[in-house]
């Protein structure tokens, strides 16, 4: 068994004994897929500015932008989901988790076999016009911004595209945001999983079930800033922890 053995048990026992299990999860799930994330020790912000992923910096910029965009995102429709993302999905297989609430935009979680999934930050399935909100397959975008470069472009109404994701300044998507909440509301048992859980308002989700009376469980490589008010830390990896989890969850329900 990988990390702390008590801490495992103690999270797999409350997982059993759980009505309705939440995990929300944060890049740090998806760095053993070989996506980097932000804020670790091989995080994005030790190379790039994240102000360039910020609302007003893409409208100033946009080509700049998309070119980077590609650079960095164009290899995950290729990453495979690792370890800590199949033993999530199998936990809702089993009736043990109800629902994943997640930062990331990557889609690992579905490709694991993940169901009920809400994405707070977007996706990168779509491109979206600012100027009449249709959403464009992402792929179809990439393909003719590799072969004409420009700025994308609404075929619509010719408006201004931009990844379906949500950039520094822009706020959550409504609906993904409320059902959010409301799994989190009913959850007594949540687990944030690679999340330095600091990017607000997303953050506040963690918190939010804490307060409505769950148990929190954070899983994480390093501390993270609701630590404090954690009823377990795990730490170390979340591909081997996940992995000891389930195995322990398994053995205890029979
Ligand atoms: P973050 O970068 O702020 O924090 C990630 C945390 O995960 C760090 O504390 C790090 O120590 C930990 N970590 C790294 N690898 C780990 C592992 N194998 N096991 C356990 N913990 C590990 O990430 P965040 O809290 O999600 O916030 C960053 C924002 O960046 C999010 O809003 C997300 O939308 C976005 N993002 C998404 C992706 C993706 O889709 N895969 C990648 C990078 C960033």
């Amino acid at each position: 068994m990988a990390g702390d053995t008590s801490a495992i048990t103690d999270i797999a026992r409350l997982l059993v004994e759980s009505r309705y299990a939440v995990v929300f999860t944060g890049a740090g799930v998806s760095t053993e897929s070989g996506i980097p994330d932000f804020r670790g020790p091989q995080g994005l912000w030790k190379k790039i500015d994240p102000d360039v992923f910020s609302i007003g910096y893409f409208m100033s910029n946009p080509e700049e932008v998309w070119r980077l965009f590609i650079k960095l995102f164009l290899e995950i429709p290729r990453v495979e989901p690792n370890r800590a993302h199949r033993a999530i999905a199998r936990l809702e297989e089993i009736g043990v988790v109800k629902a994943v609430i997640t930062q990331n935009v990557d889609g690992l979680h579905q490709r694991a076999g993940s169901k009920n999934v809400i994405e707070l930050h977007g996706d990168l399935r779509y491109a979206v016009c600012l100027n009449c909100r249709g959403k464009i397959d992402l792929e179809k975008v990439l393909e003719e911004f590799k072969q004409k470069g420009g700025t994308p472009r609404c075929p619509q109404c010719g408006g201004l595209l931009k990844p379906n994701v949500v950039f520094f300044g822009e706020p959550l998507p409504f609906v993904a945001l409320e059902r959010a909440y409301e799994e989190a509301g009913r959850a007594d048992v949540i687990l944030a999983v690679g999340s330095s859980l600091t990017v607000m308002p997303a953050a506040n989700i963690p918190f939010y079930a804490k307060q409505n009376g769950a148990k929190l469980v954070i899983i994480n490589m390093e501390p993270t800033a609701l630590d404090y008010i954690a009823d377990i830390v795990a730490r170390g990896r979340a591909g081997d922890i996940l992995s000891s989890i389930l195995e322990e969850v398994e053995r205890m329900m029979g």
